[in-house]
């Protein structure tokens, strides 16, 4: 019931998901899925001491993916960007907590692998921009976007978490 009206709220204030309840949007692109990285990725998140809130592995329609990356329509890219996220599923992701916007992309590393540090999902796992296997959104804005975008409220889930005063002081 918290939940619930945690959720009502926040949906109205758009303002409600801050602090712990920040949420982001992370998917696995089809590569990541291919390459079996679904798991290690999962890990990665989950031993940070970050929240899952919703999953599901998703076909992504060119009409979502065109809609997802509406801001990099005029890129050189933009074509390719859409077959490579639509040539086969993703495992779309909502994760939860504190700073998890700005955290998840410090975990993901560089939208570039090359920039990106050994230790990142990007600096560990890939090569090539084109093929660079994560998504996280990039601001709290964009996270709200996405996860609209992507997700409706019944699979999003509200549980109790047993180890939140090992995660939080
Ligand atoms: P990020 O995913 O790190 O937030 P952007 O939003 O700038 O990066 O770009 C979205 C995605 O578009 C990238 O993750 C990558 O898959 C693709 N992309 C970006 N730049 C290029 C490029 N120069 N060539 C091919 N694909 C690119």
């Amino acid at each position: 019931m918290i939940c619930l009206l945690l959720t009502i709220f926040a949906n109205v204030l758009q303002t409600g998901w801050t602090g712990l309840n920040e949420r982001t949007f992370v998917a696995v692109k089809p590569d990541g899925v291919q390459r079996r990285l679904v798991g290690d990725i999962v890990h990665r998140f989950e031993k940070k001491g970050f929240k899952l809130v919703g999953m599901k592995l998703v076909q992504a329609s060119e009409d979502l993916l065109k809609e997802h990356y509406r801001d990099l329509r005029a890129k050189p890219f933009f074509n390719g960007l859409i077959q490579y996220m639509s040539a086969g599923p993703v495992v779309a992701m909502v994760w939860q907590g504190l700073d998890v916007v700005k955290t998840s992309r410090k975990m993901m590393g560089e939208t570039n692998p090359a920039d990106s540090l050994p230790g990142t999902v990007r600096g560990d796992y890939c090569v090539e921009v084109g093929r660079n296997v994560i998504h996280g959104s990039d601001s709290v804005e964009s996270a709200q976007r996405e996860i609209a975008l992507w997700f409706s409220q019944d699979e999003l889930h509200c549980w109790e978490d047993h180890s939140i005063r090992w995660i939080y002081a």
